[in-house]
């Protein structure tokens, strides 16, 4: 099931989500990685396709690219007020500094602002936490003596002894403004997160404020607080909108002229109408108009441009209410919808041949529609951390009025793909040269046709008992890890059928013996380099994913298979090393689909103890031994498990005041870019 931003912040080759079409599955000339320090790694990303777009749907991709990074600055000034006058003092520094710029310590002062540049702030991205200089604040008092004063973010008479003062403790001090975001309700949650969302009220006084605003019986609610800072005027509370002249105002002007030129290029009348409501929502602030913009943005399904700009996602905000700037600007992956499409017009078909009981299987099922999309800038909160999908918009009622987008970013998954060839990881947990080569070969579309078929057919496959009542309400807590292992082995077991390559889009079933090994490789071993020692596991994905390779694992161990091995999938110890190899591929599909029946049972009577049972003997416990051996194997490779992109930059060719192409650059550094954009898209005052 699609959350509203599915991400990737795990370790590569443990997972993929993914889409992209089979052409991109060889493996290309282009640099996918680009460098790692501290916990983060930085790759790269192309954009197959770009030059086959027309001159006017370049143009419209130029003015949303420009548009997506001249807000930029704002996402930093929302995690953290601070974060602004940080930045530009230490990029000061790194343009200025006269002292020795190969000692340890400037290597030291430069992770720490790349780490600065990858979380749009001090605190970490992922963890929220503030992570600490390396370096000592003698060394920082070295480094601004020796920059250039004028560079400096100095406010009124300040000096640069004066501003290293005020630094000190929010740099070097861990217990000032420590959590970015804090989760923990036993304190006041506005006044433990270093996120600038409010200003002088408490929790609860934020908490009356919108439980007053909001009105219960609105069948068409607009996102209350979506779009503003709450904060305290002349003793009142009130919020201060994000909008051409209020809050932001510098940064959302320029986006709005660049939205202003994109509108006059859209490629049709319902994504030029969704644009103009874009720029009325930034003019006014009026959340009224963002729905009517979201609107109109689901209901434009047939640009090939795409572009999400606004105030979207709200998990930075303890209370849920305020969203972070973010935008990405996408063409649509033509080869990879296709693929989705053959699936989803043969949704029946699937349904028709599940191994699932007659009396569970939908008469009329249809498949999920979804596309497959190639990113071309990504900003504010999606970068350089991005996800890897998107089903927006998030407000409910739009949702169920109106539809959502449920879009793949296909090359970013490619990038996550080609990285993952190469960091280690397969040869170290594979068995035999075989199997890292099918998977050379074969995981990236494999994986492909997995989420394909796990998005498309998977969820939206089978029926309900009458009078059971929705399945969340009676499997509870194992609900989501049962519906997941559904979709997976709705999956799995077709990708061993003959009907994927019949439909086109698998070239054998080589490609579904690759899915199987790294299913299996994956389920009873690698994602448990994700569990902390002595833990179990408590994520619904991975509890799904242990659940059906423990079983299989455990139905089929004892059997006698006609070559002379025994077990379907093999426990095999090899120079202290342990591996799962599967001796019998046919056998093991026989077993998902057996699984699949009885979870399709389970969720179709709404049986809460046979689907403990089965989550609890086989997705929860970790198997000590193994999980020590995994953790030891995958400390040696070294992998910085978080990554982040370096965009793509696109040039235009004036001619006359006309712009009469667009060329697309693919930068190598993420210092120069960082740099780059600090130079070109600082459009916020240091001091707000
Ligand atoms: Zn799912």
């Amino acid at each position: 099931m699609l959350k509203s931003k599915y991400i990737l912040f795990i370790i590569l080759g443990i997972v993929t989500m993914s889409c992209s079409s089979e052409k991109k599955v060889e493996p290309d000339n282009f640099k996918y990685y680009s460098e790692s320090f501290a916990d983060l790694r930085i790759q790269r990303y192309n954009v197959p396709g770009f030059d086959d777009l027309t001159l006017n749907q370049k143009r419209l991709v130029y003015y949303l690219y420009k548009a997506a990074l001249s807000g930029r600055d704002i996402i930093y000034d929302q995690n953290y007020k601070n974060n602004l006058y940080i930045r530009r003092t230490l990029e000061a520094v790194i343009r200025t500094y006269n002292g020795d710029r190969n000692s340890a310590d400037f290597q030291k002062f430069m992770v720490y602002v790349k780490r600065i540049w990858f979380s749009n702030g001090i605190h970490h991205h992922y963890a929220n936490k503030k992570f600490l200089p390396e370096f000592s604040v003698e060394y920082f008092k070295q480094l601004i003596a020796g920059s250039d004063e004028y560079e400096l973010p100095l406010q009124n008479s300040e000096t640069p002894d004066d501003l290293v003062k005020k630094l000190i403790p929010i740099l070097f001090d861990p217990n000032v403004d420590a959590m970015k975001v804090n989760q923990n309700p036993k304190v006041d949650l506005i006044k433990s997160s270093a996120v600038n969302f409010y200003e002088g009220v408490t929790q609860k006084e934020a908490e009356e404020f919108y439980k007053s605003l909001a009105n219960p019986n609105d069948p068409e609610p607009v996102s209350l607080g979506l779009n503003s800072k709450l904060v305290r005027l002349d003793g009142k509370i009130a919020e201060r909108h994000y909008k051409t002249n209020s809050i932001y105002a510098e940064a959302i002007k320029q986006i709005v002229s660049w939205l202003n030129k994109a509108v006059e290029v859209a490629e049709n009348e319902n994504q030029k109408k969704a644009l103009q409501l874009l720029i009325e929502y930034y003019e006014t602030g009026d959340l009224k108009k963002w729905d009517e913009y979201n609107i109109a943005w689901v209901k434009d399904t047939s640009s090939v441009v795409d572009v999400v700009n606004g105030f979207i996602e709200t998990y930075n905000d303890p209370l849920g209410y305020k969203a972070t700037y973010e935008s990405y600007v996408s063409i649509q992956d033509k080869e990879a919808t296709k693929r989705i499409k053959a699936i989803s017009d043969n949704a029946q078909w699937f349904e028709d041949n599940s191994p699932i009981m007659n009396e569970h299987k939908k008469k009329n099922v249809k498949g999920v529609s979804a596309k497959v999309i190639t990113v071309v800038v990504e900003s504010g909160d999606a970068s350089p951390s991005t996800p890897i999908g998107v089903n927006l918009p998030n407000s409910n009622w739009i949702r169920k009025e109106y539809g959502s987008k449920s879009v793949n970013m296909g090359n970013i998954v490619h990038s996550y793909n080609m990285f993952s060839n190469t960091s280690g990881v397969l040869e170290e947990f594979a068995y035999s040269k075989e199997e890292i080569e099918r998977s050379k070969k074969y995981a990236a579309l494999a994986d492909d046709l997995h989420t394909d078929m796990h998005e498309v057919i998977g969820h939206a496959s089978g029926q309900m008992n009458p009078g059971v009542g929705e399945p969340h309400a009676t499997l509870k807590n194992y609900y989501s890890t049962l519906e997941e292992a559904r979709a997976d082995l709705v999956a799995l077991y077709y990708l061993m059928d003959q009907k994927l390559v019949d439909l086109g889009v698998m070239p054998s079933l080589e490609a579904g013996k690759s899915a199987y090994d790294g299913y299996i490789r994956n389920g009873l071993m690698v994602q448990l380099a994700r569990v902390q020692p002595g833990e179990n596991i408590e994520e619904a994905h991975m509890r799904n994913r242990q659940l059906i390779a423990m079983w299989a694992f455990e139905k089929g161990k004892n059997e006698k298979l006609p070559n002379g091995k025994t077990g379907v999938i093999e426990k095999i110890s090899q120079n202290g090393k342990t591996y799962f190899v599967i001796n019998d591929y046919a056998k093991l599909r026989n077993l998902f689909g057996q699984l699949l029946k009885e979870i399709q049972k389970i969720k179709s009577e709404g049986n809460y103890n046979a689907g403990k049972e089965l989550v609890e003997n086989y997705g929860v416990k970790v198997d000590q031994q193994i999980h020590k051996e995994v953790l030891e194997r995958y400390k040696k490779l070294n992998i910085a498990p978080y990554a982040g992109f370096i965009n793509p930059e696109l040039v235009p060719v004036v001619k006359d005041n006309e712009i009469i192409d667009v060329k697309i650059e693919y930068p190598e550094d993420f210092t120069k870019q960082m740099l780059k954009y600090a130079k070109e898209y600082s459009f916020l005052p240091t001091y707000n």
